[in-house]
C-alpha cells in the first residue's frame, strides 16, 4: 500500500483508543473536567459496567453557549493558549482531547450553562458529530450522557471485563478523586445504588471514612509538613495528606492514593518512596494505607507524558522522592513511637497466638488433630518415614530421614496440609462451619463491594454466610470452623483486594484460609505436634510445597554432609 495520510475519522478512532481504554477512562476524564470546572457537587450515574451508561452532573463554570461545539473539536481547550501555559499547568485536563475522543467511541449528550447565560445548551453526537442543538433549561452546569460505548469498537468492547471488574475501577477512579477533593460533594450511583457518597467538607478524613471506612479511619494520622507547620515559606515540594498505621497494611497497593498537584498519579517513584518510609514496620508482602499529595510549583513538573495524564516525570526526582520519605516517615513515627523489634513482631501480626496456650489450642483449633475425615489420598510424590530432632527458631521442624537432614517449614507444611483437606471438604461438601454468637458486620470499601458481591456464592462454598446488610455493610453469621478464633476479616479483605477475575476464586480461597489458620513461623511446636504434622505431611499429594508454590522442606542429603566435612 503506498504511504498517505489517513482521513479523519480512522486518526480520531486511533487518538481515542489512547484517552478511552475502558469505562473507568471516561468517568475520569468527564469527573476531571468537572473538577477543572470548578465544581462542588459531582455526581457519576453508571449502568451496565459504564458501556450502557455514564453520565457526569456538575455545578461547575458550564461551557458559553458559543463554545460547546468547539468543546468537541480535538485539541479544543480552555485550559492553556500558549506555549508557556504547558509548562505551568494546574488544571487536571490541557490537552482538549476527552471529549472528541468519547464521541468519537460513544453516543454523546451535553447539557451545559455557563453562569452568565440565561438557557441552557443541548448538544447531541453522534460518530463525534452534532446531529442536534437545542435550548434547554438547567441550572448552572454541566452534565454529560455517554451511552453505548464502544458499540462500534468491537475489538475494546470484546477485551473489556466482567461488569463486576468495570464497576471496580469505575468505584477506584472516583474514590481516588474523591480523597484528592474533600471538598467537593461526590456521589456515585451504580446500577441505581448509591455506592459512594462524600461530605465535600473539605476534611480528608471524611472523605477517608466514606471510601475506606472507620477501621482504616480510625488508624490514620495527618501528615504534617515541615514548611506547613512553620507557616512560613511553603517548602516545595510540599506533602500533605495522610498514612495509616501498619497494623492497617493491605496486601496491595490500592489503598495507596499518590496526587501530584491533586492530579491522581500512578508514579512508581512516589510509591516507592512512601513504601521505603515504612521500611521494617510492615509484614513482606504488605503495602501501606496512605492519602498523599504532592504540591510543586506546575513547573518542577512535567504531566505531557500520556494521554491519559496519570504519569508525572520531576524535574528533581531526588528531593521530590526524600521529601515524601521524610514526611511519611515523621507522621509514622508520631503514630507509634519507635517500636522495639520484639513487639514489631507481635504488632505486626506475626505470632500473635499466647504462647503458654499453645500446646492444648495446637490440637483444637489448628487441624493438627489426626483427623479421620480426609482419606490419605495416594501420595505423587512420597515422603520417607522421618525422625523429628527438634525445632529450630521456633519456626522450622528439624527431622532426620534416612538419605540426610531435612529442614521443614512449618507454616508452609502445614498451609500444604490444610489446603489439600479445605479443597477436599468442598468437592463433599463437608467443610466443617462456626457460627458466630453474634452476627458480625463487615464494612467494605466500594471496590471490595463489587467484589464481594460477586463472589458471596464462592466464598459461601467455604463456610462463610455473608448477606448484604445495607450501604457497603456486609453481616456475617458464620465462618470456616478453620478460621473460628483467626483474623477471617482481613483474610477476606486480602482476597476481595487481590481483584476481582483475576485468578481461580476457588483455589484462591482455598489458599488463603490455609495460610490464615495454619501454624504460623515463631510457634513452638511440641514434640508430639510436630510429629503429628510431619505425619499429616507424607499423607499429601505435594508435599514438597506449599500452595504459593514456596518449598516446604529443604533436605540436606548424606553426601553433602560427608562432602562438607571433607570425609570424601
Ligand atoms: P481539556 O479538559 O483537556 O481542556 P476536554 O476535551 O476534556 O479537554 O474538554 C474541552 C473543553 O470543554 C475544556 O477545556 C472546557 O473548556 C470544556 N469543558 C468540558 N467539560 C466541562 C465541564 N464539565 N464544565 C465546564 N467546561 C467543560
Ligand atoms: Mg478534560
Amino acid at each position: 500500500m503506498p504511504i498517505r495520510v489517513l482521513d479523519q475519522e480512522i486518526v480520531s478512532r486511533i487518538a481515542a483508543g489512547e484517552v478511552v481504554e475502558r469505562p473507568a477512562s471516561v468517568v475520569k476524564e468527564l469527573v476531571e473536567n468537572s473538577l477543572d470546572a470548578g465544581a462542588s457537587q459531582i455526581s457519576i450515574e453508571v449502568r451496565g459496567g459504564g458501556v450502557s451508561l455514564i453520565r457526569v452532573m456538575d455545578n461547575g463554570a458550564g461551557i458559553p453557549s458559543g463554545e460547546a461545539e468547539l468543546a468537541f473539536d480535538r485539541y479544543a481547550t480552555s485550559k492553556i493558549g500558549s506555549l508557556d501555559d504547558l509548562e505551568s499547568i494546574l488544571s487536571l485536563g490541557f490537552r482538549g482531547e476527552a471529549l472528541p475522543s468519547i464521541a468519537a467511541v460513544a453516543q454523546v449528550d451535553i447539557v451545559t450553562r455557563a453562569a452568565d447565560e440565561p438557557v441552557g445548551t443541548y448538544l447531541s453526537l453522534r460518530d463525534g458529530a452534532v446531529v442536534n442543538r437545542e435550548s434547554q433549561g438547567r441550572s448552572q452546569g454541566t452534565t454529560v450522557t455517554v451511552k453505548n460505548l464502544f458499540r462500534k469498537v468491537p475489538a475494546r468492547l470484546k477485551f473489556l471485563k466482567s461488569l463486576a471488574t468495570e464497576n471496580s475501577h469505575i468505584a477506584n477512579i472516583v474514590s481516588r478523586y474523591a480523597l484528592a477533593f474533600p471538598e467537593v460533594k461526590f456521589a456515585l450511583f451504580i446500577d441505581g445504588r448509591a455506592t459512594l457518597r462524600t461530605p465535600g467538607s473539605g476534611q480528608l478524613i471524611d472523605s477517608i471514612i466514606e471510601v475506606y471506612g472507620l477501621e482504616v479511619a480510625q488508624n490514620i494520622l495527618e501528615i504534617k509538613d515541615k514548611g506547613w507547620e512553620s507557616g512560613t515559606a511553603v517548602s516545595s515540594p510540599l506533602v500533605t495528606g495522610m498514612v495509616g498505621s501498619p497494623a492497617i497494611s493491605r496486601s496491595n497497593r490500592d489503598y495507596l492514593s499518590l496526587f501530584v498537584n491533586r492530579r491522581w498519579t500512578n508514579s512508581r517513584l512516589l510509591a516507592w518512596a512512601v513504601e521505603e518510609a515504612y521500611h521494617g514496620l510492615l509484614m513482606q508482602g504488605k503495602h501501606p494505607v496512605a492519602v498523599i499529595n504532592i504540591s510543586l510549583s506546575p513547573n518542577e513538573v512535567d504531566v505531557n507524558i500520556h494521554p491519559t495524564k496519570t504519569e508525572v516525570k520531576f524535574q528533581n526526582e531526588h528531593a521530590v522522592f526524600s521529601a515524601v520519605q521524610k514526611a511519611v516517615r515523621q507522621a509514622l513515627i508520631k503514630l507509634m513511637p519507635v517500636p522495639k523489634i520484639e513487639e514489631v513482631a507481635t504488632i505486626y501480626g506475626a505470632p500473635s497466638v499466647p504462647r503458654q496456650g499453645l500446646p492444648v489450642s495446637i490440637g483444637s483449633d489448628s487441624g493438627l488433630t489426626p483427623s479421620l475425615s480426609v482419606a490419605p489420598p495416594t501420595p505423587a510424590v512420597t515422603l520417607p518415614a522421618l525422625r523429628i530432632l527438634g525445632q529450630l527458631l521456633s519456626s522450622y521442624i528439624i527431622a532426620e530421614g534416612p538419605d540426610g537432614l531435612y529442614l521443614i517449614d512449618q507454616h508452609a507444611a502445614h498451609e500444604r496440609i490444610l489446603f489439600e483437606k479445605i479443597k477436599d471438604q468442598r468437592l463433599r461438601q463437608e467443610i466443617e462451619v462456626q457460627g458466630l454468637l453474634e452476627p458480625v458486620t463487615f464494612e467494605v470499601n466500594p471496590k471490595q463491594e463489587e467484589v464481594l458481591k460477586s463472589h458471596c456464592e464462592n466464598l459461601a462454598e467455604f463456610g462463610f454466610s455473608i448477606e448484604p446488610f445495607g450501604e457497603r455493610t456486609f453481616l456475617v453469621r458464620a465462618v470456616p470452623a478453620l478460621l473460628s478464633n483467626k483474623d477471617w476479616a482481613e483474610m477476606v479483605r486480602g482476597l476481595l483486594d487481590s481483584g476481582g477475575d483475576k485468578g481461580d476464586w476457588v483455589e484462591k480461597i482455598a489458599i488463603s484460609i490455609a495460610c490464615h489458620s495454619a501454624v504460623k513461623a515463631g510457634q513452638v511446636l511440641t514434640d508430639d505436634e510436630m510429629r503429628e504434622l510431619v505425619r499429616q505431611l507424607e499423607q499429601v499429594a505435594i508435599p514438597h510445597t506449599c500452595p504459593h508454590g514456596r518449598p516446604t522442606m529443604i533436605r540436606l542429603s548424606l553426601g553433602q554432609l560427608g562432602k562438607e566435612f571433607g570425609r570424601r
